[in-house]
């Protein structure tokens, strides 16, 4: 099978960065809460989104080492791998932050996915010619497409549910803090294995 999952979120698990970093950059105070969603949500009621999208660019570049792989996640690839499948990243990432000094987020990304062993070693998951960072949400829908996958897994329903989200893909949705039992819908990776159908 050709296997498609996505990065952020799915892979790379940022819970409580978002929230360290604004915090040390003293841009929030402690007591607004730990989620991505609590820190994204006190920038917008103060109507400070321009400061929120420089803290994504931040988060997303110079900290991203501050984001650890979610557990299971380079077990089950690696298995997957063995088992013959064949595996492409396909992620939704623009190059450069909108705001804010210059990172590549590409290369930020590449450099977490060497040192957390997704790629750069014998057993590893990905190659450097298996990662497709998209700059947008179409162009990634698309480049599932054009990779012909039959199984794709992504933390956003937006992905698997885009018009041109191909019908013959199955999708996964990965989601580990809902607790529903929708088919489909897996909370921990050690549940891909027995989704794939
Ligand atoms: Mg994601």
């Amino acid at each position: 099978m050709i296997i498609g999952i996505d990065f952020d979120n799915t892979i790379a698990d940022y819970t409580g960065v978002f929230y360290r970093v604004a915090l040390q950059l003293g841009w929030i105070s402690a007591d607004i809460g730990q989620s991505k969603t609590e820190v994204k949500d006190y920038f917008i009621q103060q109507n400070r989104e321009p400061k929120w999208t420089e803290l994504q660019g931040i988060v997303y570049g110079k900290e991203i080492g501050q984001a650890v792989p979610y557990d299971g996640a380079l077990k089950c690839l690696q298995s997957l791998k063995e088992q013959g499948h064949t595996l492409y990243l396909v992620s939704h990432k623009t190059r450069y932050p909108i705001i804010g000094s210059k990172v590549d987020f590409h290369l930020a990304a590449k450099n977490w996915l060497a040192t957390n062993n997704f790629i750069g070693q014998i057993n590893a998951p990905f190659e450097e010619d298996t990662l497709f960072f998209n700059e947008t949400l179409d162009t990634k829908v698309n480049k599932i497409k054009e990779l012909k996958c039959d199984v794709f897994i992504d933390d956003l329903e937006k992905v698997l549910t885009h018009s041109d989200f191909p019908t013959s893909c199955q999708a996964l949705l990965f989601q580990p803090n809902l607790s529903n039992d929708q088919s489909n819908h897996i909370t921990h990776w050690h549940e891909v294995n027995a989704q794939l159908c």
